[in-house]
């Protein structure tokens, strides 16, 4: 069995200290677009430009691949989410999981996966361009 460096509980802020600094240089938030994070203490790490909160979680289920981290988005504290220039999330949050070293990160997958009806913003993606027609 693979062994964690972190304990269950109570160790989100820690995981995210360890992973923050390059785990962020790859991260964008999938609800405007940006790559601006700020991380507050005991509070979370939101989206410097939307809010969204993102939390870090090291992924248990690969084992060997201990830079596996679950990464999840969440809507519950965005602001402006039906602004154009935000999407929102299929049901309010969204993860991925995020595989490889500082430098060599990609991601292994979204859930859900992005399909026909949702897909993360892009960096630099224009969404004043689009067409939305909710109601
Ligand atoms: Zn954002």
């Amino acid at each position: 069995m693979a062994t964690s460096k972190y304990t269950s509980d109570g160790s989100s802020l820690e995981v995210t200290q360890r992973y923050s600094e390059d785990l962020f240089d790859f991260l964008w938030c999938p609800v405007c677009g940006s790559r601006e994070f700020h991380h507050i203490v005991f509070e979370g790490v939101f989206c410097e430009a939307c809010n969204t909160q993102v939390e870090i979680k090291q992924a248990q289920d690969k084992a060997g691949t201990d830079e596996a981290v679950l990464v999840t988005f969440s809507n519950e504290t965005t602001w402006n989410l039906h602004k154009d220039s935000r999407r929102e999330l299929p049901e309010g949050t969204v993860s991925l999981k995020v595989i490889g070293g500082p430098g060599a990160r990609e991601i292994d997958m979204w859930h859900p996966s992005p399909d026909d009806f949702w897909e993360p913003v892009q960096p630099g993606e224009d969404l004043t361009d689009e067409d939305s027609d909710e109601d």
